[in-house]
């Protein structure tokens, strides 16, 4: 605000923001809910809704239930005032989506994508697939009011470049700039996993958890730890880099960080698949073989069906892979005692024998304490909770304290791409 005062809403800012938090969740309907939630007098409260209203952001429709007296008006935040655009960059897919301001996912679409093609022809590529989807949703929503992102990789969050992505041509990219200038609207970017972890957190299975570590198991393996229901990006967004967690000595385990026994040198799709391939070459499996005969090459998609359907060399495979998962997630949960682990990724959906090798290995390798109610589970949101965790991140963003103080008076953030990089 620089000092500039906003008459106004005569300071009144913090009690909007609190108004706004608990509609735009759904945790309160009604003005007596708002007060009872937030602690603010009536007062106030009915004064900051009238606000609300009055700014198009609230509206009223129909009544609640009485509770004695007159029936209250039920609220609601107009989220159709305006839209997100969620984007979830993986290294094999770019998923897009249309979300309401309450971070609702309302259109979605998803098509295949190489990260290796560089930053340019992928985010074109989400453009593209955003106006397809635009086009056929413009009726019923607003203006665009923010982008999130998900990138795989680390990332500078309060910068919205990568840092230290898997393919050299995303290195140091500013993925904010290049939305911001073509969009003119705030932009938010993170780690993919980091963003997966919040659409479990908004929408899947960690809604009722505080304290929950997520782990991606796909063609590669990432995490993220959330911690008092909030995201911990650590001091460089390196977090929950779970892949490089090192569970072994063998110098023959070399990563593609060049340090040896690391995680995801030992698990995950890459490694299902090479293994796959390799007991499909031996001889060891028919079922293998079979695939590889009829396609060329076996992948981690192909060991999972063949452990679904008898195949022992297979199952014995998920099998090594989930202890392998277990054991760096064991080395978390003695740091983090997380009450919720959360396995997502395309491996993930393998069959409960992946689940049961990574619980065994985590109870064998953990203080009893820590695992007395831990709950480990596999994903809700498989495939939407990558676009879901970006839109909860720009709504979150979007409705902090300190922006909605910049961007009330004129009703939206959007043409303010700068709101992005100020600390809320
Ligand atoms: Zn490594």
């Amino acid at each position: 605000m620089d000092g500039s005062a906003r008459p106004s809403t005569e300071g009144g800012v913090d009690v909007l923001v609190a108004l706004l938090d608990q509609l735009r969740h759904g945790r309160a309907v009604t003005r007596p809910d708002l007060v009872q939630r937030t602690g603010i007098g009536r007062g106030v409260v009915s004064k900051g809704v009238a606000e609300l209203i009055g700014r198009g952001l609230v509206e009223e429709h129909g009544t609640g239930k009485s509770s004695g007296g007159r029936a209250p008006r039920l609220l609601r935040l107009r989220a159709e005032a305006g839209h997100l655009l969620a984007v979830d960059v993986g290294v094999t897919s770019v998923a897009v989506a249309i979300a309401d301001l309450a971070g609702r996912v309302v259109a979605h679409t998803e098509e295949p994508a190489d990260l290796a093609a560089g930053p340019e022809a992928v985010l074109d590529r989400a453009d593209a697939l955003y106006r397809e989807l635009a086009g056929s949703q413009h009726a019923e929503h607003g203006d665009l009011w923010g982008i999130g992102i998900g990138v795989p990789g680390v990332v500078d969050f309060r910068a919205g470049r990568c840092t230290a992505p898997p393919v050299p041509s995303w290195e140091s990219f500013s993925v904010r700039d290049r939305l911001a200038e073509r969009q003119g609207v705030p932009v938010w970017v993170d780690n993919e996993v980091n963003v997966m972890a919040l659409g479990e957190l908004r929408a899947g299975v960690a809604r009722d958890h505080r304290c929950v570590v997520y782990a991606k198991l796909g063609t590669w393996i990432g995490g993220a730890v959330i911690v008092d229901g909030r995201l911990h990006r650590g001091a460089e967004g390196s977090a929950a880099e779970l892949g490089h967690v090192r569970i072994s000595d063998d110098p023959n385990v070399v990563c593609r960080c060049g340090r040896i026994g690391c995680l995801a040198a030992l698990a995950g799709g890459s490694w299902l698949a090479r293994n796959g391939e390799r007991l499909a070459r031996e001889g060891m499996s028919s079922m293998l073989a079979d695939v590889l005969a009829r396609a060329g090459r076996v992948e981690a998609t192909d060991v999972s069906w063949a452990a679904s359907h008898g195949d022992h060399v297979s199952r014995a495979l998920i099998v090594e892979n989930g202890r392998h998962v277990g054991h760096a997630l064991a080395v978390v949960v003695n740091i983090v005692n997380p009450s919720l682990i959360v396995i997502g990724g395309g491996v993930s959906q393998a069959g409960d024998d992946l689940l049961a090798a990574i619980r065994e290995s985590i109870y064998a390798r953990s203080m009893p304490v820590a695992t007395r109610n831990l709950v480990i589970q596999r994903t809700t949101v498989a495939g939407l909770g990558g676009v879901i965790g970006a839109a909860a991140m720009a709504a979150d963003e979007i409705f902090a304290r300190r922006r909605v103080a910049e961007w009330l008076d004129a009703g939206t953030p959007a043409g303010r791409p700068e709101l992005a990089s100020l600390a809320a």
